[in-house]
């Protein structure tokens, strides 16, 4: 049973670039035509220094090369691909309360129709980085969570002639990215958050003026920031729970632990532990299925927390304001390749446990 708070229609989200620990998954559901057509190959990652000059460009696609694909597509696409093995959805559902013994464990499941109560043997908390299904079953300080006081929007805008290409720049007090995915290019604008509450329009001007006639991907993405009118703006927090699972009640992803976008993995380490939560299920009877969960636990949580932390050293690096450090890290940059910064999650994708490879 697959619950789902939002409709079947919501939006199509945002950009996702997946790494190749989601090809045992894409290919454990048989979909991989599918996930082929409708993401985009991700080849080539370009940076940008604080003022705009372009500091470096790596072959991010031949780097992953080894382990698998690294393909852009948006959160919608993904999710039609992953459903289009079948499987049916509870959609306008949550759970509002859960209990459980031994045996089994009983949630109430809240709808527009009322609430009404199920009893099965586990519950798999995956809805994202505010989970509410966690917090009813952990406490708000089993919860660790790295603020960076900084926020952005994400927009689309329309794809240009570099489809395999993904451009950041790291600004002293702003972020510019755009990342392609099929026919269009997601795009995101960060900054500290005592200016993005004064607006998009007050963090762009501050853009415009730090570097000399933007163009290019720069200037799409902010022309795409102006003039969307479906923007979303993302505070840059992330979470993570000090412990997944609570005998039949586990988590999985971003709520077990919530990713920052700055090293494009969460959705990625999200279907990776999706696999071996699969896994460990499949081959425990119902008896044991608190063991299984904690088997995951151990599995996974390892694993994820390496790549928060590189998404949270990341953060570190990325959302700065100061101008020497900005010009200190631009300097850094020109010489520390791709391969080097994401050396962490090269060891993921090197060492994928037996449990979850292809
Ligand atoms: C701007 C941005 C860019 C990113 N870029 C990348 C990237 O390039 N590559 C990458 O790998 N990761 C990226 N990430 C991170 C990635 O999006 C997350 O790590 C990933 O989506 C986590 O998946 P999830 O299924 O755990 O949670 P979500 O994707 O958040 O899904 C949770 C689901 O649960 C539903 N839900 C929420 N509450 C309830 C409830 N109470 N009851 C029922 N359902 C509920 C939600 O509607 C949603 O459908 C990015 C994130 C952001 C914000």
């Amino acid at each position: 049973m697959l619950i789902e708070r939002t409709g079947p229609d919501s939006s199509p989200g945002y950009m996702l670039g997946l790494m190749p620990m989601v090809d045992p998954v894409i290919d454990e559901l048989g979909v991989r035509p599918a996930y082929l057509d409708r993401s985009t190959a991700l080849a080539r990652f370009r940076f940008r220094s604080h003022t705009g000059r372009l500091v470096r460009e790596d072959p991010l696609g031949d780097l992953m090369a080894r382990y698998g694909d690294y393909r852009g597509i948006s959160r919608g696409d993904l999710l039609d691909v992953l459903s289009s093995a079948g499987g049916s959805v509870s959609y306008q559902t949550s759970v509002a309360a859960i209990r459980q013994d031994q045996e089994q464990v009983t949630a109430s499941l809240r709808s527009p129709s009322g609430e009404h109560e199920v009893t099965v043997e586990a519950i798999v908390a995956a809805d994202g980085l505010h989970s509410q299904t966690r917090s009813l079953i952990l406490d708000e300080d089993a919860v660790e969570v790295v603020d960076t006081g900084w926020g952005g929007w994400v927009a689309w805008a329309d794809a240009d002639d570099e489809t395999d290409l993904g451009e950041e720049l790291w600004g002293a007090g702003f972020f510019v990215g755009s990342y392609p995915v099929l026919g269009h290019l997601g795009v995101i604008l960060c900054g500290p958050a005592d200016l993005t509450r004064q607006g998009s329009a007050a963090l762009i001007a501050q853009v415009r003026r730090q570097i000399d006639h933007p163009e290019g991907r720069v200037a799409a993405v902010l022309d795409a920031i102006a003039a969307a009118d479906d923007r979303y703006y993302w505070a840059l927090t992330d979470c993570r729970a000090s412990t997944w699972s609570m005998d039949r009640v586990v988590m999985l992803g971003d709520a077990a632990a919530g990713f920052l976008p700055t090293a494009g993995i969460g959705a990625g380490m999200a279907l990776e532990s999706a696999l071996a939560l699969t896994k460990e299920l499949t081959r425990t009877g119902a008896r044991d299925i608190p063991d299984a969960l904690r088997r995951y636990e151990d599995l996974q949580r390892p694993r994820v927390e390496a790549a928060q932390d590189n998404s949270r050293l990341l953060a570190r690096l990325v959302f700065r304001r100061n101008r020497f450090v900005a010009t200190l890290r631009d300097l850094i940059m020109a010489r520390v390749s791709a391969k080097v910064a994401l050396g962490p999650i090269h060891k993921l994708l090197a060492d994928v446990p037996e449990t979850t490879a292809a």
